[in-house]
């Protein structure tokens, strides 16, 4: 760790990474060639309520390889952070246990209760990463909401099931008319429970 402090309600962390090597994405050379640095702004999970920035000190290398086609790469931090990801893996992961748990709605008020960095927007965009690549069976227990496909653009329906915590599907938009008609291909009977986003299949 470089230095800790706190800046604008938020504890900020300047760290840097300090592995002496890094692994090209496309040939898999080693290089400990440093072309440059920059910083990266992450979220990460909060201490005793307090939001947590992390300002993270990442190297660009150039690849060593000379038949290589990418000249310089990013190190990647696999476990901590996603190759462009704004938020720390742990706080991305506990974002999706809090929308499945809640919804985006309610999600998004606890987060902030608890310290975590998002919007509602921004919780309900975590579950994307979680869309199943092929069809799953029709869930006992539907939880509905809607969601951003871009940050205040283009609004889409979600569709989680709240017993397995899986994202079952994503709908184009947010009517009423495109969930009913997914609800009818369904081909099974449902009882709306908890309000109107959620239902139960009987
Ligand atoms: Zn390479």
């Amino acid at each position: 760790m470089v230095s800790l402090g706190r800046v604008a309600g938020m504890v900020e962390m300047r760290l840097k990474t300090c592995h002496a090597s890094a692994i090209c994405p496309s040939c898999g050379t080693s290089s400990r060639k440093v072309h440059s640095r920059y910083i990266r702004r992450l979220a990460d999970l909060p201490w005793d309520g307090v939001p947590v920035l992390i300002r993270l000190q990442t190297r660009r290398f150039f690849c060593v390889e000379p038949g290589c086609r990418r000249k310089v790469f990013t190190e990647a931090l696999p476990g901590t952070v996603a190759r462009y990801g704004r938020r720390t893996c742990r706080s991305g992961e506990a974002l999706r246990w809090l929308t499945l748990a809640l919804g985006g709605r309610a999600g998004a008020r606890l987060a902030e209760r608890l310290g975590l960095l998002a919007s509602r927007s921004t919780l309900l965009r975590e579950l994307h990463h979680r869309r199943p690549a092929a069809p799953v069976r029709a869930p006992r227990v539907l939880g509905i909401d809607d969601w951003a496909w871009r940050k205040g653009h283009r609004y889409g329906t979600i569709l989680c099931d709240l017993e397995t915590r899986k994202v079952v599907d994503l709908l184009p938009d947010r009517d009423a008319n495109t969930v009913a008609a997914w609800l009818q291909r369904k081909r099974r009977v449902w009882a709306v429970v908890g309000g109107c986003q959620s239902y139960v299949s009987t």
